[in-house]
């Protein structure tokens, strides 16, 4: 018989352990559902310390968002509370980095631009989450990057006011911010430099503060110069590097203002990195369903023959795994990067209005790694027509920034003249101006990249 929690929820196997709590898979019998159960293992000093975590876990259960691991309940098993959660199958950014060492920047980009979407949309209600590690960071199967326990550091910190151990139980010293260590009250802006903590370590391989001690790491993150990480990871963009070394400011005041401009400052970075990507991948006709659902082929020799010049790859091959290792969790994983590349693109900002318009993107598997005969398999190469581009703009100008409507009335224009001359000379040099034009919108943050990216194409085929 299945252990049974508040004669509700029936314990499964356990998903994971933490420095609190474990957490176990469960089912909710009311809502035949499945969940995740996080059971903590704190002995709260008294009624009230209990009353008090509960209090806050409950205010956070009101945070909602897609990029928020959903709280959906608390209750009590004897003396230990337990949190009732959305279940993400998937892994989290501490396992990638254990199997991986360090991922790719594209790869990073799109798992921190969604961070920073729930960040921001947190912070703006007055949420910190004082606890962005990357054990917190979820990554769905479907692409989507989830951050949990937003609210628990706070309401064990509350909880457990006045007990010596307090400040061993919250957070680790890998990813607090300076002012913590001085003692100060986490901000929006101290979560913003543990999601740059946390930027730094997917890039580098290893966060920028390493010591014995806890004492010792968070003294550096006090007082030490950060390493540069051009030296770390020789290659990256510059502008990447900028973004990282802003969010690890020492001083808050010098950090990103907040969430979404860190967020604005990391996509127009990612631009140099993703655009090649972009560029040398099929786009899927406008109509397709499909444009969340490409993973590599099952012989991914195969993708790497059908993009030549290879597109970058997500994921580092430096690093594979060599076949024997690769144990049923590291295939997980691996499929977990894989199903997350295959929604490069699409899972960027707005992506649920921009289906079917954002290309696939078929990357190369790492060469050991065996890809599910299950996985859905696109190979469609159809390019996507100025018609459907202007479509699907024009469903939601908004969405494509503050220059959607513009970009609207241009690329109404082209088709126009190409429909009165196809081809023409005017053609081309609307297309060439547009193009010209969408380059300066991102630069200044009013069009949304991904989809400047693949507005560029549709007119680089015009403009021809
Ligand atoms: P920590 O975050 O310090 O690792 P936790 O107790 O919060 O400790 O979580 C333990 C592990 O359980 C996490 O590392 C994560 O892999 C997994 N986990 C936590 N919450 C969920 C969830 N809602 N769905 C799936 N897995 C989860
Ligand atoms: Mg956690």
């Amino acid at each position: 018989m299945a252990r049974v929690l508040g004669d509700r929820y029936e314990l499964g196997g356990r998903i994971g352990v933490g420095g609190t709590a474990e957490v176990f898979e469960a089912r909710d019998r009311r809502l035949d559902r499945r969940v995740a159960i996080k059971l903590l293992r704190i002995d709260f000093a008294d009624a009230s310390a209990r009353a008090r975590f509960e209090h806050e876990a409950r205010a956070a259960a009101s945070l909602s968002h897609p990029n928020v691991v959903r709280i959906y309940d608390v209750g009590e098993d004897g003396s230990r509370p337990y949190l009732v959660m959305e279940l993400v199958e998937g892994h989290s950014v501490a396992e990638l980095l254990d199997e991986r060492g360090r991922l790719e920047p594209a790869l990073v980009v799109v798992i921190v631009e969604q961070i920073l979407g729930a960040l921001a949309e947190a912070h703006a209600a007055g949420w910190v989450h004082r606890d962005v590690k990357p054990s917190n960071i979820l990554l769905a199967a479907d692409g989507v990057a989830k951050l949990a326990d937003f609210g628990i550091a706070k309401a064990l910190s509350d909880a457990t006011q006045g007990m010596t151990a307090a400040g061993q139980l919250i957070g680790t010293a890998k990813y607090l911010s300076p002012e913590q260590v001085s003692g100060d009250a986490a901000t929006a802006r101290s979560d913003l430099y543990a999601l740059g903590v946390v930027l730094y370590e997917m890039l580098a391989g290893e966060p920028p503060f390493v010591a014995e001690t806890p004492i010792a790491i968070a003294l550096a993150h006090q007082r030490a110069p950060v390493p540069p990480l051009a030296a770390r990871r020789p290659g990256l963009a510059p502008a990447l590097v900028a973004v990282v070394e802003r969010a690890l400011q020492k001083d808050p005041d010098r950090r990103f203002v907040d969430a979404e401009s860190m967020r604005h400052a990391l996509s127009a970075a990612s631009d140099a990195s993703i655009a090649p990507l972009i560029a040398s991948t099929a786009v899927l006709p406008a109509d397709s369903a499909a444009a969340t659902a490409v993973v590599p082929l099952a012989d991914p020799t195969d993708v790497i023959a059908a993009h030549e010049p290879s597109p970058i790859p997500l994921v580092s091959t430096d690093q594979s795994q060599t076949p024997n290792r690769a144990s049923r969790r590291a295939l997980g994983v691996a499929v977990a990067i894989l199903a997350f590349v295959a929604v490069l693109v699409v899972a960027r900002r707005n992506a649920q209005d921009w289906n079917g318009v954002l290309p696939s993107t078929t990357i190369p598997a790492p060469v050991t790694t065996a890809v599910p005969t299950t996985a859905k398999v696109s190979t469609t190469t159809a390019p996507l027509t100025i018609d459907a581009l202007i479509a699907r703009i024009a469903a939601n100008p908004a969405a494509a920034g503050e220059k959607g409507d513009e970009l609207l009335k241009k690329l109404r224009e082209i088709q126009r003249e190409n429909a009165q001359k196809p081809g023409g000379k005017s053609v081309q040099e609307t297309a060439r101006k547009t193009a010209d034009e969408i380059n300066e919108w991102v630069d200044e943050g009013e069009l949304d990249p991904s989809i400047a990216a693949v507005a560029q194409q549709v007119l680089q085929t015009l403009a021809r």
